[in-house]
């Protein structure tokens, strides 16, 4: 009864019916970026309709940020909006690092031109007259593809909405910097370490200005909803609105970005990949921020409350499949030591304490000792409260929910 399939018609918002992006060479990219739709309709029936209309239709269409966090969009758009302080900005987040999550670069590799005019329609409706593309170091291709894109697309903005000065930034390989604070420090031009909240950046943003910041799939979601309304969007959604790409790897036939039904289930995701390869025993629904879950909790949509409730996380959809040939305690290691890699470093309960676990995990594997295990809990509690962004307070999570799930592997 949940065979996608009944739902084709209505997914074309990115990737085309029942689409499947699976990775490709830059060269090849760079070709079907050139062949993307640049004719920027949605903007100009976003300056038809005015900035009022556009923000109304976002909250109509129940659009939550893409980058990992779920939140409103709309709410966003309206603080930076009403702000008196008129020098406004809006920063695409680009800098998409979670080990398992790819969609981002696809999008900007393949449909250049959805975040550009998603992005030009948020300046519009902000009423910024610069945006900033943060995109991470490493990927070259993006880059090239949205300068071609954005050449393309200069005519449309200057026509439409007297032009928009973009620049791009690129990072320098820190994982840290999508956390949407440092990435504004990054910006200008400082090391990038996250900044205490409030205020947001909203209020105080890149140099204290107002700033929107949206993630390459949030702003690309934002073309199609200004055509065909809120509602529209909101109805392809199954538990929450929407649709949304969701990234599938490891033990699956084919792994790749599939345009789903927000809220379908990991089988329904890996049927459209090519099922499952061996026998699956754990998988992460976003990424190594959102820890494991074992099989039997495959039936739960993948949405944003859900995967909360459940005291994992969607984030922003790199799920990972593993296999029964995985054993639990070395796959945590591997993400504990991205965390410790990863950590900026400023507060101590995040850098210590992701050494920590780290340690823990090694001296079980690595010596059968548990002396580090049993403070894992006790630790994460202490990194969780004095921590003062995300990383910090999920980076005990694979630890945590491995040995939670999976205790067999680490006794
Ligand atoms: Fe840096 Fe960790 Fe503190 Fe975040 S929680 S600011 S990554 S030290």
């Amino acid at each position: 009864d949940r065979a996608p399939a009944a739902l084709d018609d209505k997914l074309e918002l990115v990737a085309g019916p029942r689409g499947a992006i699976s990775p490709v060479s830059d060269d090849q990219a760079m070709k079907l970026g050139a062949e993307d739709d640049a004719s920027y309709s949605a903007l100009a029936r976003a300056v038809e309709q005015g900035p009022e209309r556009v923000i109304a239709e976002l909250k109509a269409g129940g659009l939550q940020g893409r980058g990992g966090a779920g939140f409103p969009a709309h709410f966003k758009w309206d603080a930076v909006r009403n702000q008196a302080e008129t020098t406004r900005y809006v920063v695409v987040n680009a800098d998409e690092a979670e080990p398992g999550n790819f969609k981002d670069r696809e999008l900007m590799l393949r449909r250049p031109h959805l975040m550009i005019e998603g992005m030009a329609i948020a300046a519009f409706a902000t009423g910024a007259k610069t945006a900033f593309i943060y995109v991470r170091g490493e990927f070259k291709g993006c880059r090239r593809s949205l300068e071609r894109a954005l050449e393309a697309a200069k005519p449309h903005l200057d026509r439409l909405i007297g032009g928009l000065e973009v620049r791009i930034v690129e990072g320098h390989g820190a994982y840290i910097c999508g956390e949407e604070t440092a990435l504004l420090e990054a910006i200008e031009g400082r090391r990038g370490m996250p900044r205490l909240k409030p205020p947001y950046p909203t209020e105080s943003g890149l140099w204290g200005k107002p700033t929107l910041i949206n993630n390459v799939e949030t702003l690309a979601c934002v073309p199609a909803i200004v055509d065909r309304g809120g509602e529209w969007f909101r109805a392809l959604g199954r538990t929450e609105p929407g649709s949304k790409l969701y990234c599938i790897s490891g033990h699956v036939n084919k792994p790749g970005v599939y345009e789903l039904p927000l809220g379908v289930t990991l089988d329904e995701l890996v049927e459209e990949a090519g099922g499952y390869l061996g026998t699956p025993r754990a998988f992460s629904p976003g990424g190594a921020s959102s820890g494991f879950l074992p099989m039997s909790q495959r039936e739960l949509p993948l949405d944003f409350g859900a995967l909360a409730k459940a005291g994992s996380m969607m984030g922003s959809a790199g799920l990972v499949v593993l296999n029964d040939t995985i054993n639990m305690a070395e796959a945590a290691r591997w993400q504990q030591i991205f965390f410790e890699d990863e950590s900026c470093g400023q507060c101590a309960p995040c850098r210590i304490g992701a050494r920590v676990q780290r340690q823990a995990v090694d001296r079980w594997i690595d010596g059968k000792s548990r002396v580090g295990l049993a403070h894992v809990n006790e630790v994460a509690w202490e990194m969780n409260e004095g921590s003062i962004c995300g990383l910090g307070m999920v980076a005990s999570l694979p630890l945590q929910s491995a040995m939670k799930y999976f205790e067999e592997d680490f006794t």
